[in-house]
């Protein structure tokens, strides 16, 4: 049995599993710490910051994902310098992508009262669709880099590596090598990404031609004429 530590907890002493992340202790204890770049599929990166929380002794808020609860630790979850982080986050990633399809960060906004109009004059990243197989399209015009697309197609699940991160700074974006169409990677059309992509950006080809006004049996035949061509010798 793992040996326990003593720690507070938004002013309450609790006991914890020695190990556990403070994100893992917080949401024991029935605490609402948000998450974004966080799946339970993926290795923790820290990457959005959304989990920061105030551990006393410490000069910057500690993101709860990567941080390990210890013996004596002091914490906040939500005070005023977590709430006013949470919500600048919030604010900069909807200035500058569409999240419109983001449910759970729509959630996250309106709990701490995130104005989507806070840096007007923010370059959004607006970029055009990429539909280049059958299976999926990519839409990173509401990417926010969270990384668990790349975490699930490499060594987290898959281990295809058919996607990273390319390019530097603002112009970072996820993509294949050499900017290659799906078909012409390694990936081999397992869905995972799909499934852990918190933002819509990447989305079943059906659901999209839907979206765009496709009848399902339109769809149908444009899936056959695919199979065709597919089992057409050449
Ligand atoms: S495509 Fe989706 S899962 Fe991948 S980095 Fe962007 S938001 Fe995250």
């Amino acid at each position: 049995m793992a040996d326990k530590i003593n720690l507070i907890v938004d002013g309450n002493e609790i006991q914890a599993e020695q190990g556990k992340t403070l994100l893992e202790v917080a949401r024991e204890y029935g605490k609402d710490v948000p998450t974004i770049c966080y799946h339970d599929a993926t290795t923790a990166n820290a990457l959005c910051r959304i989990c920061v929380v105030e551990v006393e002794g410490q000069r910057v808020l500690q993101p709860a994902c990567i941080v390990k609860a210890a013996e004596n630790m002091k914490v906040q979850t939500r005070s005023e310098k977590v709430i006013r982080s949470r919500k600048t986050i919030l604010e900069m990633l909807d200035s500058t992508m569409d999240l419109s399809e983001a449910a759970e960060i729509q959630v996250m906004m309106k709990d701490y009262e995130a104005d989507p109009n806070r840096f007007p004059d923010a370059e959004r990243r607006e970029v055009p669709v990429k539909d280049d197989n059958p299976m999926y399209i990519r839409d990173y015009s509401k990417c926010l880099l969270c990384w668990r697309c790349v975490q699930v197609c490499a060594d987290d699940a898959q281990y295809t590596f058919a996607i990273n991160f390319e390019g530097r700074g603002y112009e970072t974006q996820i993509g294949t090598f050499f900017d290659k169409a799906i078909p012409e990677t390694t990936c081999v059309l397992c869905g995972q990404c799909v499934g852990v992509c918190p933002t819509g950006a990447l989305k079943p080809k059906r659901e999209f031609l839907l979206e765009q006004g496709m009848s399902p049996n339109e769809i149908s035949v444009l899936n056959t004429g695919r199979k065709r061509r597919k089992e057409k010798p050449t």
